[in-house]
């Protein structure tokens, strides 16, 4: 008899570090929730991917940032699919702003998003893994988050939150076996890079000592680790996978 696949929801997988993470985690043995909001035609190509590689996975379609569609979703994944053994809360979103000109509505969704929004889906995926004792959680926050950003303090606070918010829950949920660790990447090559102009870049690899960006991949290793027995005795750490931008 074959044995049911260990469960995996990636949140915002239907492009860049969500779908690396998504395609490596069902290449390593999990069926995998891959979460999108409006984009289920670039969410179905990432199912695809996975399906080519030989893995499993289904569609999973619902915003991070509203608590009682997250409640919703995880309640029927739970009823159909069981519990899940892992969460890599990745969704967020990014609003450049200098403080002054800072609107409230973008410190709203980028709260809401960033941080809000893991924590919805952290504390319905801790309901499930409870009753399981054992789950790994994993948020994606950002060096950004560890070392400040002029032009993006709404971002570097959702970020910032994920650590305090996600040691606070490592000490709460240790006893019962479920993990909670923070990747903090550097830069990614990804769509949410992809707008820097030239001198940008430039810029920010001087302060790279590796002196390149990394890939999608480079994350998603890492979260492989996280979600895999081989981290069993690491929870409430915070990893920055940044090409040694911050130490
Ligand atoms: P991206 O913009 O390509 O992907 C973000 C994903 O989140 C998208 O698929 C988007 O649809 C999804 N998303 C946004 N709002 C959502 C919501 N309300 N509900 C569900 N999904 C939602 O960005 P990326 O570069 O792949 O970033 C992934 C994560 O890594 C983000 O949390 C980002 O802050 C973080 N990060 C990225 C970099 C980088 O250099 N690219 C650096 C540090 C941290």
């Amino acid at each position: 008899m074959h044995q049911k696949k260990p469960l995996a929801l990636v949140t915002g997988a239907s492009r860049g570090i969500g779908a690396a993470i998504a395609t490596r985690l069902a290449q390593d043995g999990f069926e995998v929730l891959i979460n999108y909001t409006s984009n289920e035609k670039k969410a179905q190509t990432v199912l695809d991917h996975i399906h080519s590689l030989g893995g499993t996975g289904e569609l999973c379609g619902f915003d991070v940032s509203d608590s009682e569609q997250v409640d919703e979703k995880f309640e029927s994944i739970l009823k159909t699919k069981g519990p899940l053994r892992t969460l890599v809360n990745n969704a967020g979103i990014t609003i450049d702003s200098l403080l002054l000109r800072l609107k409230n509505e973008d410190l709203d969704k980028t709260i809401s998003v960033d941080l809000k929004g893991a924590i919805y889906c952290t504390r319905a995926a801790a309901k499930q893994m409870m009753k399981e004792r054992q789950g790994s959680i994993i948020q994606i926050s950002s060096v950004v988050g560890e070392s400040g950003n002029s032009g993006q303090s709404a971002y570097a606070a959702a970020k910032a939150g994920l650590l305090g918010f996600s040691k606070s829950i490592a000490k709460e949920l240790g006893t019962r076996q479920i993990r909670v660790n923070v990747v903090t990447p550097g830069f990614i090559s990804t769509d949410m890079t992809g707008a820097l102009t030239e001198a940008q870049k430039e810029a920010i690899l001087r302060n790279v000592p590796l002196g390149f960006f990394g890939e999608p991949q480079d994350i998603a290793s890492l979260v492989a680790f996280l979600a895999s027995p081989s981290s069993r005795y690491i929870t409430g750490q915070v990893i920055g996978v940044n090409g040694g931008m911050y130490m």
